[in-house]
């Protein structure tokens, strides 16, 4: 009887619901929680207590800097992105962490640096929430399987997207699955997930190895060794690492086609929907 969006939406709740709960227990019942009354000195200096719900804090925990750190690094060396509350075990989203670390520019580019080379190698566990950018961590359905679609506890307003290409994902029948909104749901997935060129003697090194025609939306690979690429659909002609066209590109450059680097900052992957 439920649809799926149904059951995405009572876990939703749940979630929520959970949250709210933990929140409470720890600010009415802070003395009476079995795993925090052997609380020595040490797990004491773990947090600071009376601190209530921060908003950079879903559980309400907030670390000292120097436990934060560690914890994030031991996460990062083990490329994983899954940040937990040490004291009640809370799932802490990255950008509530970072919220807590106040961190320098620097610093932060560093770290920021780290999480996004993590998630460009796990496209198929982590994604940026379309709407809010948050990581997300990729769904399981009720068999242990990888969702293909996925929901963002950290927007205000309840919404699917598909988990390969981003999309909305709509359900068109109360009885059913749902689907994906977008017809190149494989051409972005593609891009999303591909490998880059690693090729350091490349023009386009740290590239996506696919691009799309930024007319047409063809798949297309680096040609020879120059950053312009052609679409062999529709001929178009652009720069692989900003996506604007040879001519748009080109004018900025004094000596175009000697300098294999590009003004403008590489493109981020592409993804769109048609
Ligand atoms: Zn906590
Ligand atoms: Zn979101
Ligand atoms: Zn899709
Ligand atoms: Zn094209
Ligand atoms: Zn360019």
């Amino acid at each position: 009887m439920d649809k799926i969006s149904t059951v995405f939406k009572k876990t939703h709740n749940v979630l929520r619901e959970k949250i709210r709960n933990k929140r409470m227990g720890h600010q009415s019942n802070t003395a009476a929680q079995p795993g925090e009354e052997k609380t020595g000195p040490n797990s004491e200096s773990l947090r600071q207590k009376g601190a209530g719900v921060h908003p950079q804090s879903p559980c309400g925990h907030i670390l000292k800097f120097p436990n934060l750190i560690n914890m994030v690094n031991q996460c990062l060396k083990q490329k994983s992105l899954d940040f937990i509350c040490p004291v009640c075990e809370e799932q802490w989203n990255w950008s509530q962490v970072r919220g807590q670390l106040l961190l320098s520019q620097a610093q932060t580019v560093v770290l920021e640096t780290q999480v996004n080379c993590i998630m460009q190698d796990l496209p198929d566990v982590y994604k940026k929430c379309p709407v809010c950018s948050s990581i997300l961590r990729r769904p399981m359905d009720s068999a242990g399987r990888p969702c293909p679609f996925s929901s963002c506890v950290l927007c205000p307003y309840t919404h699917h997207f598909c988990w390969s290409c981003l999309a909305p994902w709509v359900f068109p029948d109360a009885a059913g699955f749902g689907q994906c909104s977008n017809r190149s749901c494989h051409v972005v997935a593609t891009l999303l997930a591909c490998e880059t060129v690693t090729d350091s003697g490349s023009s386009v090194v740290g590239c996506p190895v696919f691009r799309a025609c930024p007319e047409c939306y063809t798949l297309t690979t680096p040609q020879s060794n120059s950053k312009y690429t052609s679409c062999l659909e529709c001929a178009h002609r652009f720069c692989y690492i900003c996506l604007d066209s040879e001519t748009e590109c080109a004018q900025r450059e004094e000596d175009p086609y000697l300098r294999p680097a590009c003004k403008k900052p590489r493109a981020e992957r592409q993804k769109f929907i048609t």
